[in-house]
């Protein structure tokens, strides 16, 4: 018996792994030489995978999305039928030949299948003709599935190659409608077209060339989300005298399907999964098994379109339905909807998400047999008119999540694609609950019709006297009456008092402040009924701001902006905090020049020499960066001034919930009152009970980011004690100045906070310039300045100790509020930070803590965004911080950033996402710049398409990550990404090509 290994082939000197995107061909199937087996998406393309060993598929197979380095096994071949998978451990023997085509020969352009019903097209248009040049992405033909007419996209370079099916020709999916060719020489373009009538089996009548003949022409089958076995289900026992394979028993178990008199295909008459899914009745089949009548009369054949509608409306009869009507009063939404800019048909959609919110059961469905699929997604089909008179249903994704303003956008495109029905597969496949609204055109009363995979649909009729009948047709094996009578009841009081979800939103109808980007997309809780945002009083400040870094600041200034008489205390001369005076902006000055000194010498590799000997000159360094910090603090104090907002420099502390005691720099303490307080005190750098760590700080032979500044002169030999973001930031500056670094970190693993793979690349990276000493135990730091010792063991407690000028601690940073008195004002802590709501109020309602202070990310601008999140609020006006939408850079080199989420991240909140990864060496202009090394990765949301992360390791990601902002908070989607128009050449491209290779990847796993 013998295995042999399908691996990941290496397509180019980059690729060091690929995805997998599909399974060609189902564990147990016989395989042939020259047979495409799979297809993967390398760093360049997606290519398939050809197998040279003629044998049967055998698992483990890798899954489909998963990363497979080059060599590593994607599945097996076996000479033995009726083996779905080898066992573990058993010998395989070598490795399969794989290639990728383009064959040499030509390859087929075949009907794409794009829905589970699709079983055929009808060609609409060809948009290339024989002969003509063919690029990747070219679309070459427009063809009509049961659902819209879709574009036909190819993946290949060469020419097109006769013969073509004809326009107006029906093809079986998975067949060819033409030919691509790699030399002109070998175009076929005698003008031979496929006949309008003729089906697959017809196609081969008209041959093409045999040297164009392809190698592989893929037959449809069933598609592996029918007939998958995920699970834990066990399989159902053999049938008796029967064989069944492993696997088909499993999905028979999943399936419902009896295995006893079914036909088996395989080997000896095995039943394969092929033939359990074969044995599930399709809805076509459901739909013609049921008693037909005699119509007179010469019928003419249905399109594609009425064909599916057909089917689904008949399948739809084995559907136990009811009805139940509601009379709605629709005035206020209506008003508020238009006030609010949005159709009204959005505005409803989201009325009956919020309403579901409390009986979810509306949107699960019934799946045969006797299960029941919980839904939380809220992907509602709403029916639209299509320019021909069709039905189209696209479907309005994540309502449940997503501002009214964000879904308006989407509903916009939708419904200009469906009037012309050219929708993707996922923007009408798959809803969880339909709504049709016929009331537009008239219709005093009707109901719909819901199709198996929904429980529910509302139809809306034309308002009367007693306002707008609100009518649900429900599954009863879903659904019972009550379930439905209640939801209804829910929606007309949401649909009646719109004010109090929509307004919560932000907008035009709650007031005219403009709620922060990041707060716009999550559907957010109103402000309770009653309690103003600042209380009413006589007191001396409606509003007072303790601490005036970037969390205070710009709180107070968007509280000052607005009018409101905001008193801002902090315990330095001049506002700006940590970011200003001891973290971001002086970090960054030391960061620029060691830039300076670290590229001089990859000038010669662009052909200019006499630049690679740079010399720090640490004084004038010192004197750019303290010119640089002084004019910020001057510039920020006057504009503070200028806002007329009242700064104060002090020592800020509560005497009780209302009232602030000032300690002034001179002068008496003294006391003011307040109606609201924002503390905004930041987190200091903690400095862990290591011996002689705390007490050399006063000689200043350790240090901290709080005291590293005061340096005579760089130090010759550092250690530094933490490996964060701070400390490997440090240890390449001083890296560059010169400095010999060595690391130690008490974890296994520096950079723990950044996304798995970039953190890795980056450390492999960092430890060709530094020494890192993970697992390390800090024993002791000791000496004087210029001559410290810092004793530590590494992982096998071998001890050792490291003579430097100074120690580093860079151990993190943790709130200090001892002394604010928060008890007295009844605000409470989680550990060491304030514990807030996602709108930063504390437990005072009328106290909110934002910045440092609170934990989570620790960074300028998620303080500033806080700090405007709580002036939101303090006006009135519901806002909240989206951590999912935050970003970071590590100013290391290459540098390190992220947006929002990571696959990791994304699965662990139950997002089904992707994603897909571009090294910078494969882009232009990076290899121009020398400036090759690391890569770009795009997470993307599966069900929407919409772009929940951005991943970098990249020189240049400071300016880069302002792209992945913006796609992550404007709640971008692949497409529109993948259609953005990027300028050549540079950087930014790779986020189209991103895009557009993460959706050729969806698409094509899709289909299959
Ligand atoms: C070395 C280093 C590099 C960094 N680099 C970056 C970076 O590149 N990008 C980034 O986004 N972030 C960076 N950070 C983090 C950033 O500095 C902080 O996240 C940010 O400053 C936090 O803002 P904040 O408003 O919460 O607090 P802070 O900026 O700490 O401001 C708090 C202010 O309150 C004052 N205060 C405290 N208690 C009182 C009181 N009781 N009464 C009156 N005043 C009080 C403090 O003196 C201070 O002025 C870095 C930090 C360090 C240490």
């Amino acid at each position: 018996m013998n295995h042999y290994a399908i691996t990941m082939p290496q397509l180019s000197d980059t690729m060091t792994e690929g995805v997998l995107v599909t399974w060609e061909k189902q564990a147990g199937d016989k395989v042939e030489r020259g047979d495409i087996v799979a297809t993967v998406e390398t760093d360049k393309a997606i290519m398939d995978v050809e197998v040279f060993k003629a044998g049967y598929l055998a698992g483990p197979l890798a899954e489909i999305g998963a990363t497979v380095p080059v060599s590593g096994a994607l599945g097996y071949i076996t000479d033995t039928a009726g083996d779905v998978a080898i066992a573990a451990g058993e010998v395989v023997a070598e490795q399969a030949q794989t290639e990728m085509i383009p064959h040499h020969a030509g390859t087929p352009i075949v009907m794409p299948q794009l829905s589970d019903t699709m079983h055929e097209g009808v060609v609409v248009t060809w948009e290339k003709q024989p002969g003509d040049v063919i690029k990747r992405g070219d679309i070459v033909a427009t063809v009509e599935t049961d659902k819209a007419i879709m574009d036909v996209e190819v993946f290949q370079e060469g020419f097109l190659s006769g013969p073509i099916a004809d326009v107006g020709s029906v093809v079986e999916v998975g067949h060819p409608m033409g030919f691509i060719v790699s030399d002109a020489s070998k175009v076929n373009d005698t003008g031979v077209t496929l006949g309008a009538d003729h089906k697959v089996s017809d196609t081969h009548k008209v041959a093409p060339h045999a040297a164009d003949r392809p190698a592989h022409i893929p037959t449809p089958k069933a598609s592996p989300s029918q007939i998958s076995a995920t699970g834990n289900m066990p399989p159902v026992p053999r049938p008796q005298g029967r064989q069944a394979s492993p696997y088909a028993r499993k999905v028979a178990a999943q399936l419902g399907v009896n295995l006893t008199g079914l036909a088996g295909t395989g080997p000896s008459g095995v039943i394969v999964a092929a033939d359990v899914a074969r044995a599930r009745p399709s809805m076509q089949q459901v739909a013609h098994s049921l008693p037909q009548v005699d119509v007179p009369g010469q019928g003419r054949a249905m399109s594609s379109m009425e064909k599916a509608v057909s089917h689904a409306m008949t399948a739809s009869l084995t559907l136990p339905t009811f009805n139940v009507t509601v009379n709605i009063n629709t005035a206020t939404l209506t008003a508020a909807a238009k006030a609010k800019k949005v159709s009204v048909t959005v505005a409803i959609a989201k009325a009956c998400s919020v309403a579901m919110a409390k009986f979810p059961r509306m949107n699960w469905a019934y799946q045969p047999v006797d299960k029941l699929v919980e839904r939380a997604n809220h992907d509602f089909g709403v029916a639209v008119m299509s320019n021909d008179g069709g039905l189209v249903v696209p479907i309005l994704h994540g309502i449940e999540k997503r501002s009214t303003d964000a879904l308006q956008s989407d509903w916009t495109g939708l419904v200009e694609r469906a009037r012309v029905r050219k929708l993707a597969p996922s923007e009408y496949a798959n809803p969880t609950f339909t709504i049709s609204n016929m009331g537009m055109l008239g219709v005093s009363h009707f109901t719909a019709i819901p199709t198996p995979g929904i429980s529910a649909i509302l139809a809306i009729s034309a308002n009367g006297p007693q306002g707008t009948p609100f009518t649900i047709t429900g599954d009863h094996r879903v659904l019972n009456g009550a379930d439905v009578a209640l939801y209804l009841v829910a929606l007309k009081q949401t649909i009646e008092a719109p004010e109090a979800w929509l307004n919560a939103e932000g907008g035009a109808v709650a007031a005219s402040v403009t709620a922060p980007a990041t707060t716009s997309a999550p559907a957010v809780s109103p402000i309770p009924e009653g309690a103003a945002p600042i209380p009413e009083g006589n007191w001396d400040f409606p509003v007072v701001i303790i601490g005036g870094g970037p969390g205070g600041e710009d709180c107070a200034r968007d509280l000052a902006d607005h009018g409101i008489k905001v008193m801002m205390v902090n315990n330095e001369p001049f506002p700006g905090g940590e970011c200003l005076w001891r973290g971001c902006i002086p970090s960054k000055a030391w960061r620029a020049a060691a830039d300076v000194i670290r590229n001089r010498p990859h000038d010669a590799e662009m052909g200019v020499d006499g630049t690679n000997t740079p010399k720090l000159n640490w004084a004038q360094a010192e004197k750019h960066r303290r010119w640089v910090q002084s004019s910020r603090g001057e510039m920020a104090l006057k504009a503070d001034k200028g806002m007329k907002i009242d700064v104060r420099e002090g020592y800020g502390e509560f005497v009780d919930a209302h009232t602030l005691k000032i300690t002034p720099v001179e002068g008496e303490p003294y006391q003011l009152t307040f109606g609201a307080a924002v503390i905004a005190t930041g987190a200091p750098a903690f400095v862990p009970p290591i011996p002689g760590a705390r007490e050399n700080l006063a000689t200043g032979g350790v240090v901290t980011s709080d005291t590293i500044w005061n340096l005579a002169n760089p130090p010759k030999k550092l250690g530094i004690v933490g490996g964060g973001v701070i400390g490997v930031e440090m240890a390449q500056i001083f890296r560059d100045f010169g400095t010999e670094v060595l690391m130690l970190e008490r974890h296994d693993r520096i950079l723990a906070e950044i996304e798995e793979e970039i953190g890795k690349v980056l450390i492999a990276s960092l430890e060709k310039e530094i020494t890192v000493v993970t697992g390390a135990d800090i024993k002791e730091a000791s000496g004087k300045p210029g001559a410290m010792k810092l004793r530590y063991a590494n992982k096998e407690g071998v001890e050792s100790t490291f003579d430097c000028d100074i120690v580093l601690m860079a151990t993190g940073k943790r709130p200090d509020t001892g002394k604010l008195n928060l008890d007295k004002a009844g605000v409470e802590l989680d550990g060491a930070a304030i514990k807030v709501n996602t709108r930063g109020q504390t437990s005072a309602p009328h106290i909110y803590a934002v910045g440092d202070v609170i934990g989570g990310y620790m960074l300028a601008h998620t303080a500033a965004t806080q700090g405007r999140v709580a002036a939101d609020n303090l006006l009135g006006h519901a806002s909240e911080y989206d951590q999912d939408k935050d970003c970071g850079v590590t100013f290391s080199r290459p540098q390190a950033g992220f947006v929002g989420l990571s696959v990791a991240q994304a699965k662990a909140k139950g997002i089904d996402a992707v994603e897909a990864k571009m090294p910078m060496s494969i882009d232009a202009k990076a290899m121009i710049t020398g400036e090759t090394e690391g890569m770009i990765k795009l997470v993307a949301d599966k069900a929407t398409g919409r772009i929940i992360g951005v991943h970098y390791l990249a020189d240049h990601t400071d300016t880069l990550i302002g792209i992945g902002v913006m796609m992550v908070a404007g709640e971008m989607t692949l497409t529109q990404v993948a259609k953005a128009i990027f300028p050549h050449p540079t950087q930014t491209e790779l986020f189209g090509e991103l895009a557009r290779r993460l959706l050729n990847r969806l698409r094509r796993t899709a289909k299959k």
